[in-house]
């Protein structure tokens, strides 16, 4: 897996970009806790559930399946997240799939169980250059944990952050379209 905080970062900075009239500051963070919640499946190694097992790490909490059901759970909120339901619905669930996609650019452990329940198989992307990090903070504040670090820079934040600068632009260019929004 990218570490936690990369998964949290993504949606952070996208959709800081899209602007606090779009998205909410309640609807930030919470967009970033579903990015990073599919990781809470690491707790299957301390039950005893095999890695390969459906319910073990990178299985069925890592498909697309999951991203929709928790995006629609956290969307039940949705007055409380200053947002309309439509809005709360698209944002967290771009932000909680982006978990399994960017796991699946990683080299190394299990692919990820994307099209759970359909299909157990662990899935890559064809192109894979993200470091896999390390399991537990301990591992991750190693050595090893800052190149992981490092190769997450290069392969996911600044990538996100070009597609910051992008909506950035957008908002800049065409400021009455980006301010139509109700929220
Ligand atoms: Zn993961």
């Amino acid at each position: 897996m990218p570490s936690i905080i990369t998964h949290a970062v993504v949606p952070l900075i996208v959709g800081a970009a899209m602007g606090r009239r779009h998205i909410s500051a309640r609807l930030l963070i919470m967009g970033a806790v579903l990015a990073a919640l599919p990781d809470a499946d690491v707790i299957s190694f301390k039950l005893g559930i095999a890695y390969t097992d459906t319910w073990g790490h990178r299985g069925a909490a890592h498909s697309i399946a999951f991203a929709l059901a928790i995006s629609c759970l956290a969307s039940v909120f949705y007055k409380s997240l200053h947002t309309s339901l439509g809005r709360c619905i698209s944002f967290l669930f771009l932000a909680a799939v982006s978990h399994p996609l960017l796991d699946a650019c990683t080299d190394g452990g299990l692919g990820v169980a994307l099209f759970w329940p359909f299909s157990e198989l662990r899935w890559f992307m064809p192109f894979r250059p993200i470091e896999v990090s390390p399991i537990g903070l301990t591992r991750f504040l190693s050595q090893r944990g800052w190149a992981v670090l490092q190769s997450e820079i290069l392969w996911v934040w600044l990538p996100t952050l070009g597609l910051a600068a992008v909506l950035l632009a957008g908002r800049w260019i065409w400021p009455a379209k980006y301010s139509s929004g109700k929220n």
